[in-house]
């Protein structure tokens, strides 16, 4: 998992060592580090700015004097790393979902993205460690879109025993998900899952069908669902369902299967909000809290 961007920081890392760092092999040595970002899938933007940001730490009169010139580069990197994770910030998802319980209201959690993200199979995951913690859930089937979107979900709520609302295809998902809240707050149920469409992020159409099932339905929490081995399209979507709809989160799916890793970086980067989950695999147990330290300290560690 994530191989190819714990290389490319390896390999900075490594080179910092072996040569010896002024001016101008300093600025080769950060090129050489862009490339191999952006070719772990971290966004050419992206790349650039931190890219920029590291260079300011290291300004030059500094980094001559450091004893440990090679230390200090990986040590800038850090900082620069830690910054940007923690300009997003994070959330204790089941702390918020604890707070709401005394209103008497569901905690209510959108989840949006594009088609084959993993947000079906997500709502699954996060309903199932929900149960597991012993919160009572249920699902709205807001795709009301994409042929089998409904009984996927029901299939999943069935192996889970949890109650899905649903409406037939081409409903409006904004109605689903009012009937999903209608449900909870009745039922007492403390959590709801609104799973929704994700034709292509390009459709307009898509984005207004989003902006009104927010105004509708007023989420507690809105995650964004991105599948990292997109790259750089997981960041343009991303981008989009920022300026749309604005959300609170990331999942970031199939990070199983992904070698290059630099898609959930840029994806924080620049909507600076913060991962929570990482999806490891299609069961439902494979859904596992994102540690951004832990991350830090994976791509550093040599
Ligand atoms: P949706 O269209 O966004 O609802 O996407 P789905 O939930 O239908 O997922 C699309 C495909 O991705 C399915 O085959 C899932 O089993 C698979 N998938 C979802 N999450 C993960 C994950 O974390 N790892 C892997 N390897 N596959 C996943």
């Amino acid at each position: 998992m994530f191989e190819k961007l714990r290389q490319a920081f390896t390999a900075v890392a490594k080179a910092a060592r072996e040569r010896k760092i002024s001016g101008r092999e300093l600025d080769e040595l950060l090129s050489e580090f862009e490339i191999s970002l952006i070719e772990s899938d971290v966004a050419q933007q992206v790349a650039e700015e931190l890219i920029q940001e590291v260079k300011k730490k290291l300004s030059g009169a500094s980094i001559e004097r450091s004893d440990d010139p090679a230390l200090f580069v990986k040590e800038s990197i850090r900082g620069v790393l830690e910054e940007v994770f923690a300009k997003a910030g994070s959330v204790d998802l089941f702390r918020r979902i604890e707070e709401k319980k005394s209103s008497g209201e569901p905690f209510v959690i959108l989840f949006l993205g594009i088609n084959g993200s993993g947000k079906t199979t997500t709502v699954a995951k996060l309903a199932s460690i929900l149960k597991e913690r012993g919160i009572s859930v249920v699902s709205a089937a807001g795709d009301t879109h994409r042929p089998g979107a409904i009984e996927q979900l029901t299939e999943h709520a069935e192996r889970l025993g949890m109650k899905v609302v649903s409406q037939r295809y081409g409903a409006d998902a904004a109605a689903v998900g009012r009937d999903g809240y209608l449900y909870a707050k009745a039922h007492h149920v403390e959590v709801l899952l609104i799973d929704t469409a994700g034709r292509m992020q390009t459709n307009q159409n898509l984005m207004e069908e989003m902006a009104k099932i927010v105004r509708v339905v007023t989420p507690d929490f809105k995650v964004f669902v991105a599948d990292s081995l997109t790259g750089n399209d997981a960041v343009s979507q991303a981008e989009l369902f920022s300026k749309y709809t604005g959300f609170d989160g990331v999942i970031l799916t199939k990070a199983d299967a992904d070698a290059k890793g630099g898609a959930g970086l840029s994806i924080v980067y620049s909507t600076q909000k913060p991962i929570l989950f990482l999806g490891m695999g299609q069961g439902y147990k494979d859904l596992k809290p994102f540690d951004r330290q832990s991350f830090i300290d994976s791509l550093l560690e040599n």
